[in-house]
């Protein structure tokens, strides 16, 4: 097996390779055992990719990685708190880096303890076997596997196995994650644990929990490349009855999601200038849809949903309905699609786009994202000036008039423009 591991090792991109061997003999130096953990190192045993490294030393985390920031010239964010760094590399790659630690949870769903441990009380305290190894990385123990809860075995046989009765009392966010790793993984939660995870959701634990920790479990699984798969899975296990009362599995969300990929595929490919679209925002918004607004804006608040989550699930929520209804009339102005869809998240325009089964209103879309949305004006607030006006707020109401009289092909150039703006500013 160490043979294997350090050849895996060595086949990892280069810098990240490189910084795996030099954190190892920097930690020598240190006289610190230290370990690769977690899912890089179930990733790397199932030979999939992973892109953030995951070290854990004995003794003091911070230190080591001040001081491999230090040596090989990466940029440190330090987590106090938490004892807890990130080193961020050349490369593009990231290193988490944490002190061993032992915990004991004193009361159901809370916080635990925390103490300093070694590797193997720090792999004890971890969600599933899985995710409890860890590889050496010292020069004497470099590619030796830790796994001291049968991990390998269980990738083997593609279990997702928690490591103790009381884990999801303990910790219910871990009901959350055993879903979204049987999934993405195409694994199956084992007998006990399912019983385990039942039994904790049966007593209430995932209403006990810190919404902002499930919260952040919510988004991973958003962010999964099936997230109705693992929300479909979840709710056959415990229901939605710990995000919002009411809220229910939608079969139409399968191929709903398939329409929302294929939609985010041609905006990227179509509109390569424009931002990156957050897929897992568009799930969110359908995720929440069936809820009233009210509804919705009691789950944002009480998960603390970021601002820019929170905004556009409300915002589709709010006009995917008139907006809808709007663009399937007849004889619309370019200028009046302009305005119903210029003030909304590409998200959410996308989204309308994508669950649409009206070619008129999908083309009004398209029309609008291609052609009128990047219409801009030559003549600025500098030229009404010129023209003998006084700046003040008429100036934005005759930009606006212009910028629609040019989005409905009115105006075409400079010149034309300036003897709207005439006209606009004696009439304003
Ligand atoms: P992903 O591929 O989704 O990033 P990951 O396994 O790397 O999966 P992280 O959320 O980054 O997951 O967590 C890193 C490691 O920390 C996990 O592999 C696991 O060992 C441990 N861990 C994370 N969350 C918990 C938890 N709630 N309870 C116990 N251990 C956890």
């Amino acid at each position: 097996m160490k043979n294997v591991l350090t050849q895996r090792l060595k086949t990892l991109p280069g810098p990240m390779a490189d910084f795996i061997r030099q954190a190892g003999m920097l930690a020598d130096e240190m006289g610190l055992p230290a370990y690769l953990v977690g899912g890089f190192v179930r990733d790397l045993l199932l030979g999939v990719g992973h892109f953030d490294v995951d070290l854990v030393v004995e003794g003091d985390g911070i230190r080591f990685a001040r001081e491999c920031a230090r040596r090989l010239s990466m940029r440190l964010v330090a987590h106090g708190r938490f004892g807890t760094a990130t080193l961020y590399g050349r490369a593009g790659f990231k290193a988490d880096i944490a002190s061993s630690r032992k915990e004991s949870y004193e009361k159901p769903a809370a916080l635990p303890t925390v103490s300093c441990g070694q590797i193997k009380d720090d792999l004890s305290r971890r969600d599933f076997t899985i995710n409890a190894m860890a590889i050496g990385i010292n020069q004497h123990s470099y590619g030796d596997i830790f796994d001291f809860y049968g991990g390998r075995d269980d990738l083997k046989n593609r279990v997702v196995r928690a490591l103790h009765p009381l884990s999801f009392t303990d910790d219910p966010t871990r009901i959350l994650r055993a879903v979204r790793f049987e999934c993405r993984l195409a694994f199956r939660i084992e007998p006990a644990t399912m019983a385990w995870m039942r039994c904790a959701a049966r007593e209430g634990m995932l209403e006990r929990v810190q919404k902002h920790r499930l919260r952040d479990e919510l988004i991973l699984i958003f962010k999964e490349h099936q997230p109705f798969g693992v929300l479909r899975r979840l709710h056959d296990f415990c229901g939605y009855g710990f995000i919002s009362p009411g809220l229910t599995y939608r079969r139409a969300w399968m191929s709903a999601y398939a329409k929302i990929r294929e939609a985010a595929l041609w905006f990227e490919q179509n509109l390569p200038h424009k931002r990156c679209l957050d897929i897992y925002v568009m799930s969110m918004c359908l995720f929440f849809s069936p809820l009233s607004l009210r509804r919705i804006g009691d789950a944002i608040l009480a998960y603390a949903f970021h601002k820019g989550e929170g905004l556009r699930i409300l915002s589709f929520k709010t006009h995917a309905g008139p907006v809808e209804r709007q663009l399937s009339k007849k004889n619309l102005a370019p200028s009046h699609i302009y305005r119903l869809l210029e003030p909304l998240a590409y998200e959410v325009i996308v989204l309308i786009y994508a669950l649409s089964t009206k070619a008129i209103i999908r083309k009004r879309i398209r029309d609008f994202l291609l052609i009128y949305h990047g219409t801009r004006l030559h003549v600025r607030g500098e030229d009404l000036a010129g023209l003998g006006s006084r700046p003040g707020p008429h100036f934005k109401k005759v930009l606006t008039g212009l910028l629609y009289a040019k989005v409905d092909g009115k105006v075409r150039d400079r010149q034309e423009e300036l003897v709207l703006a005439k006209r606009l500013l004696e009439r304003s």
